[in-house]
C-alpha cells in the first residue's frame, strides 16, 4: 500500500434515525427522517470489516497518508475509511480544509491560567471556521450523486448568517456546474461582515421579511418538496465531515489520548457530537486505546445543555430549551440545539467506555469568555469567542478539581480571531451593551495613543517633524541609546 493510491474499501451506508429508528439507503438526498422528522446518523454497515486490520496497521496507514500529495487524501478524507467510504476519488472535494495546527500555549498563557492548554486552530480551515470539515463532506457527497444520477441542477440552500453560509458558498462556487448555491436570511437583520463572504463567492443571498425561523421554515418546506439540499446542522454529511477533527487530535498526539482533555464549545451541538463519534471509531478499532475526556462549554446566557447534564441522576434529567440573551460567543448562542438527540446518543456510548466522567459540561460567564480570549490573544493565539469560551471552561474545570496538573486541554478554536474583532474593540472601548454582562478589565484594553496632533505637526518644518515625533516615541517607550 503506497501512501498516494486511494483506498479500495467501500461501505454500505444508511441514515439510522435517532427518532424512530428508521434507517434509509444513502442513494437518496435526506435532511432529516422523512417518516418522523428525527436527526440521522449515517451508519457504516460495513464497520466490522475494517476490524480486520489492527489498531497498529490502521496507524502506520493514517500516518503514511500524511504525506500523500492525492489531495483527494489530504484533507478530512486521509482518514477515508472511517468517513464516507461510499465515494470515489473524482467526487472528493479539497480545498485546502482540516490538519489544521495544535498549537501549545505560550509558557505566558500557561503562566496566567496554571493549566497546560493548546490552541487546535479551526479557524485556519478555508472560510475561517470549522464549518468547512463538514462541507467538505456534504459537498463530496452531493458530487457523487450528481454524478450517478446525472443530474444537472441541484440548488444547496441554507438558512445562517454566519459561517455555515460562509462555507456553504464557498464549497458552491468552487465546484460549480449543476450547483447553485443560495442563502436565505431575515431582511434587515444581517450586518454588512456577514453577508460579505457569501457574498464574495457569488451566492444568491435572499432576504425575506420576518426572523431566523421563518427562514428555517422556507428552507425546509424547499427540500421537502424540491430537489434541494439543506445543508444546515441537521445534515448528517456535514456532521461526519466534522469527525475529522476528533480523527487529527488522535494523530497529532501519537494516538496516545490518556491524559487529554477536549474542550468543545456547544452550540447546536453538531460539533461536539461529531467529536465523541470520531473519538468512539478510533476506539472501536483499536486504533487509539483509551478515549480522552470530553468537555462541552456553554455560556450562562445560552446553556440548554449544561443544565441537562447538570442533574447528575440520568434518571431526573430533563431536556428544555432555554431563551437565550446576547452572548459574544455568537456561534454558539442557541437555546433549543437541533443535534440535542445526537449528543445524548455518543455521550452514553462514551461514559460507558470511559466512565462517568468522559463527557462533561460547563458553563462560563460572559466575563470569562471576553477575559479569555483577549488573554489568550495577547499571549500569542489566534482564538475566536469561542476559543475564548474553551480556555473559560478549561479554567473552571481545573477550579472544580475536574482537570489534573500533568493533563493537557486541548481547546477548539472554531473560528478565526479576525472573524469576531468586533467583540474585542467592545471590550478594548469598553462600550459592550447592558445585556452582554461585560465589564472589561482596562488593564488588558488596548487602543491606539497619537503621538503628535495635527496642529502641531502643521506647525513644524518636515525635518522637525521627524525628530520631534521620533523624540516623543523614544519618551513613551523609554528607550535607551545605542
Ligand atoms: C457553528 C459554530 C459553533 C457551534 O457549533 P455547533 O456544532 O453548532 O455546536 C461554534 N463556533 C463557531 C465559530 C461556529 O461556526
Ligand atoms: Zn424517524
Amino acid at each position: 500500500m503506497t501512501k498516494d493510491i486511494f483506498p479500495s474499501y467501500r461501505g454500505r451506508m444508511e441514515y439510522f434515525c435517532l427518532g424512530c429508528g428508521k434507517r434509509y439507503p444513502t442513494d437518496e438526498l435526506h435532511y432529516t427522517c422523512p417518516e418522523c422528522g428525527g436527526v440521522f446518523l449515517l451508519e457504516d454497515l460495513n464497520f466490522d470489516e475494517l476490524k480486520k486490520t489492527s489498531g497498529d496497521e490502521w496507524r502506520a496507514i493514517f500516518d503514511e497518508r500524511a504525506s500523500s500529495k492525492n489531495t483527494a487524501l489530504r484533507g478530512i478524507f486521509r482518514f477515508y475509511e472511517l468517513m464516507a467510504p461510499v465515494m470515489e476519488e473524482e467526487d472528493i472535494v479539497y480545498l485546502g480544509e482540516g490538519n489544521t495546527p495544535v498549537v501549545g500555549s505560550s509558557e505566558s498563557l500557561n503562566g496566567h491560567t496554571g493549566i497546560s492548554t493548546a490552541y487546535k486552530n479551526d479557524g485556519q480551515n478555508p472560510s475561517a471556521s470549522f464549518k468547512d470539515r463538514g462541507m467538505a463532506c456534504a459537498f463530496s457527497y452531493l458530487k457523487s450523486l450528481i454524478r450517478s444520477k446525472g443530474w444537472d441542477e441541484i440548488l444547496t440552500v441554507c438558512a445562517s448568517t454566519g459561517d455555515t453560509s460562509a462555507a456553504a458558498a464557498l464549497y458552491a462556487s468552487y465546484v460549480g456546474g449543476p450547483i447553485k448555491s443560495v442563502v436565505i436570511l431575515p431582511q434587515g437583520k444581517v450586518t454588512a461582515a456577514q453577508l460579505s463572504q457569501p457574498l464574495g463567492s457569488g451566492a444568491t443571498v435572499l432576504e425575506v421579511p420576518g426572523v431566523f425561523d421563518d427562514c428555517m421554515k422556507v428552507v425546509e418546506y424547499l427540500a421537502d418538496n424540491y430537489r434541494v439540499a439543506l445543508l444546515n446542522s441537521k445534515n448528517a454529511w456535514r456532521i461526519l465531515g466534522q469527525e475529522s477533527y476528533a480523527f487529527e487530535i488522535a494523530q497529532w498526539y501519537d494516538w496516545d489520548l490518556g491524559n487529554k482533555n477536549i474542550f468543545v464549545p456547544i452550540g447546536n451541538a453538531g460539533n461536539v457530537t461529531a467529536i465523541m463519534a470520531g473519538f468512539l471509531k478510533l476506539y472501536a478499532l483499536g486504533i487509539i486505546s483509551e478515549l480522552p475526556r470530553i468537555f462541552g462549554v456553554q455560556s450562562h446566557h445560552a446553556d440548554p445543555v449544561y443544565r441537562y447534564y447538570a442533574v447528575d441522576d440520568p434518571n431526573e434529567r430533563e431536556y428544555k430549551p432555554v431563551t437565550v440573551t446576547p452572548s459574544v460567543a455568537q456561534a454558539a448562542m442557541i437555546g433549543n440545539p437541533v443535534s440535542f438527540p445526537r449528543v445524548k446518543h455518543f455521550a452514553e456510548r462514551f461514559e460507558a467506555i470511559g466512565g462517568k466522567n468522559a463527557f462533561q459540561v460547563i458553563q462560563v460567564t460572559e466575563q470569562q469568555i471576553m477575559d479569555s480570549m483577549i488573554l489568550a490573544n495577547r499571549n500569542g493565539h489566534i482564538a475566536c469567542t469561542q476559543g475564548g469560551e474553551c480556555l473559560a471552561g478549561a479554567v473552571r474545570a481545573n477550579a472544580l478539581g475536574l482537570v489534573a496538573e500533568d493533563e493537557i486541554c486541548v481547546l477548539d478554536s472554531t473560528a478565526h480571531h479576525l472573524k469576531f474583532v468586533d467583540f474585542q474593540q467592545m471590550y478594548f472601548e469598553n462600550s459592550f451593551p447592558k445585556d452582554y454582562e461585560v465589564q472589561p478589565d482596562m488593564d488588558l484594553a488596548n487602543l491606539p495613543e497619537l503621538v503628535i496632533s495635527p496642529e502641531e505637526k502643521e506647525r513644524l518644518a518636515p525635518e522637525e517633524y521627524t525628530e520631534t515625533t521620533a523624540q516623543k516615541v523614544v519618551e513613551k517607550l523609554g528607550l535607551a541609546k545605542k
